[in-house]
């Protein structure tokens, strides 16, 4: 285990510590921050601190340090695990995650991007084309998806919007021959204004007007003038240098991909219309509503390939089934307002969907023949983040990391706990809390809260935030992890009536009702996607298939923001639960992007929220490994005269012991019913080292 690293770094596993305390924990997690140590095992978990500063750790000879080593072999590092990771799935044809989880900013991202490039770097020793072109697109897809996936919030000037997860197919070689991603972004059901200034997208919109080319500006009718624009917030200054490159490497990557020009051109043209919509200006004549700026709705027509009056059609009235009638009805000037925030944000989303799709169609794994190649194996890669600062997006996170939790507790906690019954073996059991009633409150059919928000949604006629408070206290007065002001009138820690309280398994957390009816509608009217269908762009046609629907065709209600996310959430962890995890827990030293500082009191409430000192306290109760005795006495019985070549002991069990019991670790190690179990990596470290020397 890391024994190369001297003390003075503190100790590279938190399982070595003297004691499992929080104190203990936090200041071997400072002094290896001091000291340029960024990660730390937990055993197979690696804790990573952002160091907010490049180090030089990732290079072709670092990669070499960890290719095909041990875990325990060497020094902590991502390389370990996306090693291990990779290890098991060639040699035991296992398929493997590796679950990164964190705060945004705490370096998700990165580290997501590192394990990538240690994958594409220790494979393909072959040269084969097919494998250079996938693992070229998975990494230039980064690229692309960053672009247009990511928002520069005040946390973080390159955060993704919520999460990304990433398969990478191996063949029988192990080579990547494909992948598909996944992404989990948030319906960002806020006033339009408030979803692009805050500031979301402001670097891919201040990308293309610094980037793009005056022959392309020109013929998208766009100045370089940024504060022209009003979805663009004014604020922090981008280099132009930055954003030439960023604009080139995200077109030299697109074409890598495979998007043809006119899809190129299409993808520029999107974007130009959000910024052309977010410049039009409504008013009212008499009682008729106007477009004021009709020289931008004629642009915008022209950008999306269709006519000036279906849009302004589509921006002023709604289509709207009464009974067997079908009529138009005006929009108020707030709801024309609305209604355009609603479609600027609705093409985003359609065309980043759009774009995932794309690469995923380029790198499916297509003609392998299992019969002929045997099994094709899986990485997969989930890089998620913790924290978000609006009510409704941050409950959809937290119940996210609900589920996460649940499947560590049943993949770690309770799996180990039942192998060592299972295989007789003498174990102390481990308190934890199992945050399976959480989730329950959560994502039960008809009980639990989103059901609750779903059947107010449903509720014809105007239904208030109010509304749904009222009806979670009826559903939920009695529930041990809910509570609101109005049925704990006394506490004081819920200011508001609009205030409900889970208890997380991380903590308690307090959500306003606030815009939870409004966010989880549809609110995209009918019309906008009919005028997307009807564009004589092939390219945007394809991106909005409902719009083929006439009015009176449209009865199935789409689902609601919650429950699509709670599906996606249901099936992502039943992905995971499939497969061998490894977790990548990453820590924010601070909120100041500095590499010096270390802020204790946001540092402990990140170590409290991932649930780590737990994780010490199961790895410490429970053994680092485990063997058949057959298995293990195959890879070791060289090192012991009484084994080797062959033994003449009853069976191998009791080789396996007479072997543990002249190198003296038996006090290492437990046996049970069919394995042995060796406590501390350091025993197997030197079994290892013995091993090597025969
Ligand atoms: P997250 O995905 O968790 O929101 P990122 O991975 O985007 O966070 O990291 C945020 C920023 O922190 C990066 O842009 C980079 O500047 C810095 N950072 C993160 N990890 C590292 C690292 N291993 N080495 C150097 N800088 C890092
Ligand atoms: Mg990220």
């Amino acid at each position: 285990m890391a024994e190369q690293e001297s003390l003075e770094f503190g100790k590279a596993d938190f399982v070595l510590m003297d004691a499992v305390t929080m104190p203990e924990f936090m200041a071997n997690l400072r002094l290896r921050f001091e000291k340029g140590r960024i990660y730390t095992f937990i055993g197979e978990v690696v804790v990573s601190m952002n160091p907010y500063k490049n180090l030089n750790i990732y290079g072709r000879d670092t990669i070499e340090q960890y290719r095909g080593r041990e875990l325990y072999e060497r020094p902590p590092h991502l390389f370990a695990i996306a090693d291990a990771a990779y290890k098991a799935m060639k040699r035991r044809s296992k398929d493997t995650c590796i679950v990164i989880s964190g705060e945004s900013g705490a370096g998700k991202t990165e580290a997501s991007k590192y394990i990538m490039h240690y994958i594409a770097a220790i494979t393909n020793p072959g040269q084969r084309a097919e494998v250079e072109r996938v693992k070229n697109i998975l990494l230039k897809s980064n690229c692309v998806l960053e672009a247009f996936g990511n928002a520069k919030t005040n946390r973080n000037d390159n955060s993704s919007r919520f999460g990304k997860y990433m398969d990478i197919n191996f063949d029988f070689k192990g080579d990547p021959i494909g992948g598909h991603i996944n992404n989990y972004l948030l319906e960002k059901k806020k006033e339009g204004f408030y979803f692009f200034h805050s500031p979301f997208l402001k670097l891919l919109f201040v990308q293309l007007l610094q980037g793009g080319s005056d022959q392309m500006l020109r013929s998208l009718h766009l100045q370089k003038d940024a504060s022209a624009y009003k979805y663009i917030c004014p604020g922090a200054q981008i280099k132009v240098r930055v954003l030439l490159m960023k604009f080139k490497a995200v077109a030299d990557a697109m074409k890598v991909i495979g998007f043809k020009q006119e899809e190129i051109e299409t993808v520029y043209k999107i974007v130009a219309v959000i910024l052309h919509l977010g410049n039009l200006k409504f008013s009212v004549d008499g009682d008729t509503p106007v477009i004021e700026n009709s020289k931008v709705v004629s642009i915008i027509a022209d950008l999306l390939s269709t006519k000036f009056d279906m849009v302004e059609k589509a921006l002023l009235y709604r289509t709207v089934a009464t009974g067997r009638d079908v009529i138009d009805k005006q929009h108020t000037e707030q709801e024309a307002t609305y209604g355009r925030d609603a479609f600027a944000k609705a093409i985003y989303e359609r065309l980043f969907a759009w774009i995932v799709t794309h690469i995923n169609d380029v790198i499916e794994v297509k003609n392998y023949d299992t019969t002929v190649h045997g099994k094709n194996t899986v990485i997969g890669v989930l890089d998620i983040y913790a924290v978000a600062e609006v009510h409704f997006e941050q409950f959809c996170i937290n119940y996210c990391n609900e589920k996460l939790q649940q499947l560590f507790i049943q993949l770690v906690l309770k799996q180990e706990q039942e192998e060592y019954q299972r295989e007789g073996i003498p174990w102390k059991h481990i308190d934890y809390f199992n945050n399976q009633v959480i989730v329950d409150l959560v994502e039960q059919q008809h009980k639990g809260i989103i059901s609750i928000l779903d059947d107010a949604c449903m509720n014809v006629g105007k239904v208030t935030d109010e509304m749904f408070l009222e009806a979670l206290n009826n559903k939920l007065g009695k529930h041990a992890h809910f509570s609101s002001r109005k049925l704990c009138a006394t506490d004081k820690t819920l200011e508001f009536d609009r205030d409900f309280r889970i208890k997380h398994y991380a903590g308690d957390v307090i959500y306003s009702v606030t815009g939870f009816i409004d966010k989880n509608k549809d609110t995209l009217f009918q019309d906008f996607k009919r005028l997307m269908y009807n564009s004589s762009n092939p390219v945007l046609k394809m991106m909005w298939p409902e719009g083929k629907l006439s009015i009176t065709e449209v009865t199935k209600r789409p689902l609601t923001a919650a429950t699509l996310f709670k599906n996606s959430m249901i099936a992502l962890v039943d992905n995971l639960a499939s497969k061998e995890p490894y977790y990548v827990r990453c820590i924010k030293p601070n909120d100041k992007k500095s590499p010096q500082l270390f802020d204790e009191e946001r540092c402990r409430h990140q170590v409290e929220y991932l649930g780590l000192l737990e994780n010490v306290r199961v790895r410490r109760a429970g053994f680092a490994y485990r063997q058949t005795y057959e298995k293990f006495l195959h890879r070791y019985k060289m090192i012991s005269e009484f084994t080797w070549p062959n033994h003449d002991l009853p069976s191998d069990t009791d080789a396996v012991k007479k072997l543990i019991e002249c190198h003296g670790f038996q006090h290492d190690v437990a046996y049970g019913k069919t394995k042995i179990f060796i406590r501390t990596p350091r025993t197997l470290f030197t079994l290892e080292e013995l091993h090597a020397k025969m």
